[in-house]
């Protein structure tokens, strides 16, 4: 079968042939029928040698939608034939973050070599790839693979970072988006359907802030270094009372924390290759604000973002590639000319 993987230190990822995986026991086998593109694959293909933990050769995608074709031996729960999406973070299943089905947060996965599909194990960007676990699969019915595969990331990161932060967006509340690609368009949309609050949308172009208008932003802010001041002035001075940050680097966190209220929360979902630093302390910050770096999210999250997902309260936007094209959806995702999410439909 073919496979999208990154074979060496510092290259472009590769189309290739490999041989086709069989559910071992306990395993399922799917037929990939879509597969998302993260930002976080970029990243992980950026690092030097001596902090790259994923092994090579790594196929790709963390976000994996497919049919059921073959289950391994003693694998129960789940039928051959049925649509389903793949929750990625991995963990032993047992241990007790794991039982309230935080596995994103399970502190065994390292020592017992257990990694995400496409973080370590092989992953979606491939005709074929296996799930370690029926509880990983979560149904989709007859859902569109394709506008349903990001909701194992791209919807069930932001999700849980906003799910965390609803009891203070309360009627007048004000939530800040900085960075509105695969993860931010969608986080837009979550905070508009779960919220009363008022978004403000921040990017580095007219055309991405007209997407984040046309997905649900109230207003948009150009993302430079008056970025902080323009938010506080559109408030009337005052700030936001959640300030997801999507990008993560010095800049974005700055401005994050400048346009944080008193008693607000600054979630930092971003992950940026430049070390970064918050100013925090008396007079650098809000009063009782919190900054956190949420993981992913929980099992039952993204059972929850599936629910929404046939209410038809989303509308994630992607644009579509083969599997051959994958190396070129990768380069635009660098150069940051996609719109909403990439997917490779094999
Ligand atoms: P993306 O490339 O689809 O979107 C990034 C967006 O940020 C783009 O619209 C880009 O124009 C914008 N941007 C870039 N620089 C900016 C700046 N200075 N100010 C404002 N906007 C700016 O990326 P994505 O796949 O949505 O991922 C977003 C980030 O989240 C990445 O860093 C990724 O690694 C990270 N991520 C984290 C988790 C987690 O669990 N914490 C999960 C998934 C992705
Ligand atoms: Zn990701
Ligand atoms: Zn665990």
């Amino acid at each position: 079968m073919r496979a999208v993987q990154y074979r060496r230190i510092g290259a472009a990822p590769e189309v290739v042939e490999v041989e086709r995986p069989t559910p071992g026991p306990g395993q399922v086998l799917l037929e990939v029928t879509a597969a998302g593109i993260c930002h976080s694959d970029d990243f992980v293909m950026g690092l030097p040698e001596e902090e790259y933990t994923y092994g090579l050769p790594l196929t790709l995608g963390h976000e994996g939608a497919g049919r059921v074709v073959e289950l391994g031996p003693g694998a129960e729960g789940v039928e051959v034939g049925t649509n389903v999406i793949v929750y990625g973070p991995w963990g032993c299943g047992t241990c007790h973050q794991c039982a309230q089905g935080k596995e994103n947060y399970c502190p065994r996965a390292a020592e017992l070599g257990i990694a995400p599909p496409g973080l370590g194990a092989p992953g979606a960007l491939a005709e074929y790839m296996v799930v370690d676990s029926p509880r990983h699969l979560v149904p989709i019915g007859d859902l569109d693979p394709v506008a349903t595969v990001p909701l194992t990331d791209a919807g069930l990161t932001p999700y849980h970072a906003i799910k965390r932060s609803l009891p203070k967006l309360r009627a007048g509340s004000t939530a800040v988006v900085i960075g509105t690609g695969g993860l931010g368009h969608v986080a837009i949309q979550l905070l508009r359907a779960l919220s009363p609050a008022r978004v403000v949308a921040l990017d580095v172009s007219e055309d991405k802030l007209d997407f984040a208008t046309s997905v649900g932003a109230h207003d948009v802010v150009l993302s430079d270094e008056h970025a902080a001041e323009n938010v506080r002035s559109l408030l009337g001075g005052r700030g936001a009372q959640l300030v997801l940050d999507f990008v993560g680097a010095q800049p974005t966190i700055d401005t994050a924390m400048a346009v944080a209220d008193v008693e607000s929360d600054v979630t930092i979902v971003g992950i940026s290759s430049q070390p970064a630093a918050a100013q925090v302390g008396f007079f650098r910050q809000a009063y009782e604000a919190s900054v956190s770096v949420p993981y992913w999210g929980s099992r039952g999250e993204l059972i929850e973002l599936v629910e929404l997902a046939h209410r038809g309260v989303l509308d994630v936007h992607t644009e579509t590639f083969s599997l051959a094209e994958a190396p070129t959806a990768y380069e635009r995702l660098h150069a940051g000319t996609l719109t909403g999410r990439a997917v490779v439909v094999p």
